[in-house]
């Protein structure tokens, strides 16, 4: 008896059924990681079509950025929750490139549509990202360059500090937290390009702003920003 690897895969299935990272639901076939439902479903901001949105409105008098793109709402509990703590926790990396596409295809939609030059995530430090595994903006990065047909840049934005973590503290004391802490290693390389520059969860902003500051300060560089999630 000759064993096949789906007949295999089949039986595990049945004991271990694929879940859906946002609801729980076993998968079917054809799914992969968000169920049908859900991938309709999902608390979209569809910001892709409201410029002035009010995640862009945060960074009005911060940094002068082009767009501001996020893809869904967080809520506490939710089906965005699920799929963030997963993503952050229990290292799926893959659900960061599955967002990524589903943001990519609808950045493609968005108006105006001023052309990019290069993704460029938020980068961690080495030391997190050894501990991790993986960089959560950088997995969300390499899903939206595929529909936008845009390269990523990994190396060039640095994180040169490694930051306390931040829940706790007032908007001013992070601003003062993320001061030098990234650093471009070849400015050249960015000289006139549409950076858009992304991260997996916009709270306060501080993160992008730092990095933004950081990528304005380049000769004819233009900056829009996109996340997964925009959480209050
Ligand atoms: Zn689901």
């Amino acid at each position: 008896m000759k064993w096949r690897n789906t007949y295999i895969s089949d039986f595990i299935a049945l004991i271990f059924p694929e879940l859906c990272q946002a609801c729980n639901q076993n998968l079917v076939q054809g799914e992969k990681l968000i169920c049908t439902a859900c991938t309709y479903d999902l608390p979209y901001t569809n910001f892709h079509l409201h410029k002035e949105n009010v995640v862009a409105r945060q960074f009005w008098g911060r940094i002068d950025v082009s767009m501001v793109y996020v893809l869904l709402y967080f809520s506490k509990g939710g089906k965005v929750q699920n799929l963030m703590h997963r993503f952050k926790y229990r290292n799926a990396p893959l659900i960061g490139n599955k967002l990524g596409s589903i943001a990519g295809a609808q950045l493609l939609q968005r108006k105006p549509a001023d052309h990019i030059d290069m993704i460029v995530p938020v980068p961690l430090h080495p030391k997190k990202l050894r501990s991790r595994g993986y960089n959560q903006s950088a997995q969300f990065a390499q899903g939206l360059s595929g529909p936008m047909n845009i390269p990523v840049d990994m190396d060039n934005l640095v994180r040169v500090k490694h930051t306390d973590t931040q829940t706790k503290k007032s908007r001013f004391s992070r601003y003062e937290n993320m001061q030098e802490v990234f650093t471009i290693r070849y400015p050249e390389k960015f000289k006139g390009k549409h950076i858009l520059l992304v991260d997996d969860i916009i709270t306060t902003g501080s993160t992008l702003e730092a990095c933004g500051i950081e990528l304005l300060k380049i000769e004819g560089v233009k900056v829009s920003l996109a996340a997964i999630a925009y959480a209050e």
